[in-house]
Parts: C-alpha cells; sequence; structure tokens
C-alpha cells in the first residue's frame, strides 16, 4: 500500500491526538518529505478551523472545557519547544494552526 495513502488515513487522528507513540512519529516523518501530505493535513486543519468559526453559540460548559484544553495545549507547546525534535517545526505549526 502507498504511504501517503497510510498516512491520509492517519491524519485525523493525529490532529485528535488519537495516535500511538509510533504511528505518530510515522506522520511526522512523513509530513517532513511530503509536500502533498502536508498540504492536506494543512487542508483538514483550516476546514475544522472553519467550522469551528461557525459555531458562536457555544454553551458556557463547552467554553469551560474548551479552556482546560487551551491550558493542557499550552503546555504542550512548551513540552514542544523542550523536545527539541528535528520536527518540532511542524508541532509548531499544528500548534499555532489549532483553533483557540
Ligand atoms: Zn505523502
Amino acid at each position: 500500500m502507498d504511504e501517503c495513502c497510510i498516512i491520509s488515513d492517519l491524519l485525523i487522528d493525529y490532529i485528535n491526538r488519537n495516535l500511538t507513540r509510533e504511528e505518530n512519529s510515522r506522520v511526522i516523518q512523513h509530513l517532513s518529505r511530503c509536500k502533498g501530505c502536508f498540504e492536506e493535513l494543512k487542508d483538514i486543519i483550516e476546514f475544522r478551523d472553519m467550522l469551528n468559526v461557525q459555531m458562536k453559540e457555544v454553551p458556557d460548559d463547552i467554553k469551560v472545557t474548551a479552556y482546560d484544553k487551551l491550558k493542557q495545549d499550552t503546555q504542550s507547546l512548551t513540552e514542544i519547544l523542550e523536545s527539541k525534535s528535528p520536527f518540532m517545526a511542524f508541532d509548531i505549526l499544528r500548534y499555532a494552526l489549532k483553533p483557540v
């Protein structure tokens, strides 16, 4: 099976952080050398952001959950920066593209 097809199937789970450690590093490594899959990842994130913008009337309890998630993400940005991994740029881009 084509590596791009395999990665394409994993992208949604990658964004939602549902991958195993092995799958996650496989996706990151593939994205670092495949422009096509990287563009696909950006399209998925942009599409998701578009949906989020449309969700204007959000109940308070969901906002609180989102705020908790945001705090977790802030911590994970620190983790990204401290990891000094060769794929840090991709992790930061992914973080930057995440909706608030
Ligand atoms: Zn690819």
